[in-house]
């Protein structure tokens, strides 16, 4: 328990999994913690001391439970032989998990960064560093107070760090921001973000004298957050054992053991890694300009990773289009949507090469083809350097440069891609010749991990070969050695076995006990049947075993060479999986383009967004033929108005029209053909949304809140060359102050000039079209028929005049009662509150009257929202069954009311 403590004293804030045997235990708080979150037995270790424990077999899965889960764990390993220990068996903390910085294949989706963010409020704004410690990535940015907390919820990072210096107050905010984007929040100790400490950490990890180079100043918060997250990264996996628990002779000669597991390899071989996180990039500076805006509030509504309501993957954007053939490329399409370029450049260089795999087929097919076998290259290359590959990383990656070289070969062929393949020509150079020697040298399909060796082939080392001809050797030895024995006891059922524990044994049944040389020894009574051995059968035992070690030692001395080599190609391994990665995006979008029929986009700089035949790509892939495509214009010759104001019936599909221009705004700014026949876009800087209605209870706003504040984002943001689209605005509110608020907001945006799809349910608006022709009116056509409506889904100029929400409830299946009971008010309403048609002038916003009195002005044509407490308008059946003389009523006339009646309740 002393060594335990020790090691839970050294890694404060973790989960101690604590090697015993087959079990990693856990102690006191952890093991309670443990019980919870993974439902695991809690006993007690001795009176008091609660203890929980998992299988070593079974713990990456539990594991990643708790990672899951937020919580921290450092991994503690058995690294001696148990029978070699004199006392308490060596140990040492081979792994620190935390959610940011995880490495392993098992605990990663491949489809996700993984992400550790540090964050350092300032004066000069909240600098933000985040790493992928998987990929060896390393940025920075410097942003605004709100723009940081947008960014982390894009960015979406696992993990956040903050110093526990900061106040109350500000550790408590930040806590609630990395909540809401649900990643665990870790306070870090204050002297690691004091700028000298900092800039300290980062000169002496990329060994230079100033970080000039890097675009960094010696202090400031930029440099500080940098310093800060590396400070962690190198705790959790950079630590070498020389820092660590464990003398390094100790680890070496305990990993020869042959209890050694897989956890203790990776651990002697990162200490023969030169240079802990030596793939580890220098922090780049990111500029904001670089990428199109795109908040988190427009990634939801247009739902581009995740459906709004389910938040589930199914359905999303992300989701529709093909996916890449590789891990990385369905990385960088992530990135790619979530991120779009800004830079008309960048764009356009990728629509070439879109549309050179559009117009090639054959090309397409070949490129997609090759991709398929290409593995996670950059992962692999990060976990060597981190000594965390595995033998299938490492024959991963020699049948990954095959497909490497081919896809490089392949875009060659085309103009398209002719910088980028020339670029690339010495980095493949090191993989193909790293590929060459893997393939070479390791078998196909090698096991998961090193424990029982079987990586390498015959042939490539003599020092192995030689160690493993003893071992097939012992085969023919031990037929030989039965035989003999068989022959000098005269026991012909003798046989010759092996077990785990006893090593070598020939086993004798009970029949022939007697008969049981006097050179045998005894070592084991079963029923029926014994086991002995021999002098000379455990000197055999002791060749073989040596034999067996020296090839283990020798198979993980050439892996972790092997390991060294990758991780010293790691820069070039980097920059070619970049390579595949935007190769595999473009090939994927170009898929899409090509089998969908979509159109190239032409990007301009006139501020327009002229586009014919657009479709909306996740609803017409579930609707197929049956999807209605739409013109939209706006800014363009023919259509100078910027704002269109979209009205129409419930489930016209205004919703689902706004949302197909804005996606294909973006998918234009991603690179990629859109769903159109025909698209004309002026760059977009900002693409800001404010659709449906979600509360953020845990940040205190009410639905109606969120929706102000959203528009007030928007509000504020929003530029010439932004593009606004707006669900409904001022639905959370009395009929009055919404429509007055959605009138103004679309008079701040006609001014604003940024091009605005705003569908509403608010027809008076429509009338501020009458007076600019900065606006213009659009609505989506429905065709009556027998008092049923029929949805066209057709948008066509001109405003609409009714809602049709009743006949819509009736569809969704309101009671019938509840439905001829709206028609009544409805029409009552109509009758009581029919007011005058509002003029060409604007409305007034409240005004004093002559007496001095504050009034709000109706705007005109509104309907007058009844109060309260305002009596409902009588049911015309109420009206019609008082009039009723039951007196005079005869039979068939009581018939005839009551059918009268009936039809006034609509049935
Ligand atoms: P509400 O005012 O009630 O929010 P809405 O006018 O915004 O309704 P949408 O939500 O856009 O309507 O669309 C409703 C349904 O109509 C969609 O789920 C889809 O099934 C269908 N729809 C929308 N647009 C089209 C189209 N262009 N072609 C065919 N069907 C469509």
């Amino acid at each position: 328990m002393r060594q335990y403590y020790r090691f839970k004293a050294e890694h404060p804030g973790c989960l101690l999994l604590f090697r015993m045997g087959d079990f990693y235990e856990l102690f006191d708080d952890d093991a309670v913690a443990a019980h919870r979150a993974l439902g695991i037995t809690l006993t007690e270790r001795t009176k008091g001391v609660p203890m929980a424990g998992v299988p070593f077999h079974a713990v990456e899965s539990y594991l990643r439970r708790l990672i899951d889960q937020g919580f921290r764990v450092a991994v503690c390993e058995q690294v001696q032989d148990p029978r070699e220990a004199k006392g308490v068996v060596e140990r040492a903390v081979t792994r620190v998990l935390t959610p940011g910085t995880l490495v392993d294949e098992a605990l990663l989706d491949d489809s996700a960064t993984n992400l550790a963010a540090a964050l350092v409020p300032s004066d000069e704004g909240v600098a933000l560093a985040m790493s992928e410690l998987s990929t060896g990535a390393f940025t920075l940015r410097l942003l605004r107070h709100e723009e940081a907390i947008g960014e982390l919820i894009r960015r979406a990072p696992r993990e956040v760090l903050i110093s526990d210096a900061l106040s109350d107050t500000e550790r408590s905010q930040w806590r609630a921001h990395a909540m809401g984007c649900n990643a665990s929040l870790a306070e870090r100790p204050g002297w690691q973000f004091q700028d000298g400490e900092a800039a300290e950490i980062l000169r002496r990890h990329y060994g230079v004298a100033k970080l000039e180079g890097f675009g960094l100043p010696e202090r400031g918060a930029l440099t500080t957050a940098a310093g800060a997250l590396l400070a962690f990264l190198l705790e959790s996996h950079g630590r070498r054992e020389s820092e660590g628990s464990v003398a390094d002779g100790t680890a070496t000669s305990a990993i020869r053991g042959a209890a050694a597991s897989g956890a203790a390899e990776a651990f002697a071989r990162r200490s023969a890694m030169a240079k802990p996180l030596s793939h580890l990039r220098p922090p780049r500076l990111e500029q904001a300009d670089d990428t199109l805006h795109v908040d988190p509030t427009t990634l939801r509504s247009l739902e581009i990773e995740r459906t709004s309501r389910r938040g589930s993957d199914e359905g999303s954007l992300l989701s529709t289009l093909e996916r890449p053939r590789t891990a990385m490329g369905r990385r960088r399409l992530r990135e790619a949507l979530t991120f779009p370029l800004a830079r008309r450049d960048a764009i356009e260089a990728r629509l070439r090469q879109v549309a050179a795999l559009v117009d090639d087929a054959t090309l397409r097919g070949a490129m997609r083809a090759s991709l398929e076998p290409i593995q996670d290259v950059a992962r692999i290359a990060s976990r060597a350097a981190l000594g965390r590959a595995t033998p299938r990383d490492v024959s991963a990656l020699g049948q990954s440069a095959v497909g490497c070289e081919q896809v490089a070969h392949l875009a060659g062929e085309h103009s398209a891609f002719a910088t980028l393949a020339s670029a690339l020509e010495a980095d493949l150079a090191v993989l193909a010749t790293l590929g060459e020697e893997i393939r070479r040298s390791c078998v196909e399909a090698p096991p998961a991990h090193l424990r029982e060796g079987g990586l390498f082939r015959n042939g490539i080392d003599a020092a192995l070969d030689e160690a493993r001809v003893l071992q097939r050797d012992a085969d023919s030895w031990l037929a030989d050695f039965q035989r003999r024995m068989i022959d000098s006891s005269g026991i012909a059922s003798l046989k010759v076995g092996f077990n785990r524990v006893f090593g070598y044994y020939m086993e004798i049944t009970h029949a022939h006990r007697d008969r049981v040389p006097a050179d045998f020894i005894r070592i084991q009574t079963l029923t029926g049947r014994e086991r002995y051995s021999t002098p000379e059968l455990r000197e055999f035992q002791g060749k073989v075993e040596s034999a067996e070690r020296r090839a283990l030692d020798r198979e993980q001395a050439l892996f972790a060479d092997l390991c060294a080599r990758i991780a010293a190609a790691g820069e070039a391994i980097l920059r070619v999986s970049e390579a595949i990665a935007s190769i595999d995006l473009v090939s994927a979008f170009a898929e899409t383009a090509a089998t969908r029929r979509w159109c190239r986009p032409e990007l301009v700089v006139a501020p327009c967004l002229h586009i014919v035949g657009g479709r909306h790509p996740v609803v017409e892939r579930a609707l197929e033929s049956k999807f209605v495509p739409n013109d939209c214009s706006l800014g363009s010759g023919d259509q100078p108005a910027r704002l269109a104001l979209i009205t129409g019936p419930n489930m016209a599909g205004k919703s689902t029209f706004i949302r197909q221009n804005a996606i294909i705004a973006l998918l234009a700014h991603a690179g990629s053909f859109v769903p159109a026949e025909r698209a004309e876009i002026g760059l977009v800087d900002r693409i800001l949304t404010r659709i449906g209605s979600a509360d953020e209870l845990h940040a205190g706003q009410s639905t109606f809140m969120v929706e102000m504040v959203e528009t007030a984002l928007i509000l504020h943001h929003a530029t010439e060359r932004s593009l606004v689209i707006l669900d409904e605005i001022g639905r959370g509110t009395s009929t009055l102050d919404g429509l007055s608020l959605a009138w103004a907001i679309a008079e701040t945006l006609e001014a604003r000039r940024c091009r605005t799809l705003f569908a509403t349910h608010y027809h008076e608006l429509t009338q501020i079209a009458d007076r600019s022709d900065r606006v213009v009116n659009l609505h989506v056509r429905v065709r009556e028929w027998n008092d049923q409506i029929v949805f066209l889904h057709r948008i066509e100029p001109g405003r609409s005049d009714r809602s049709y929400g009743i006949h819509v409830a009736r569809i969704a299946g309101l009671p019938t009662e509840t439905i001829s009971r709206a028609k009544a008010i409805l029409e009552g309403l109509s009758v009581q509150h029919a007011a005058p048609e509002l003029s060409a002038d604007a409305p007034s916003g409240p005004s004093s009257t002559a007496t001095g009195a504050t009034t709000t002005a109706t705007p005109r044509g509104a309907r007058r929202q009844p109060g309260l407490f305002d009596e409902a308008p009588p049911h015309p059946a109420l009206r019609d069954l008082r009039e009723i003389d039951l007196d005079q009523l005869t039979p068939l006339a009581a018939f005839d009311a009551l059918r009268r009646l009936k039809s006034l309740l609509g049935e």
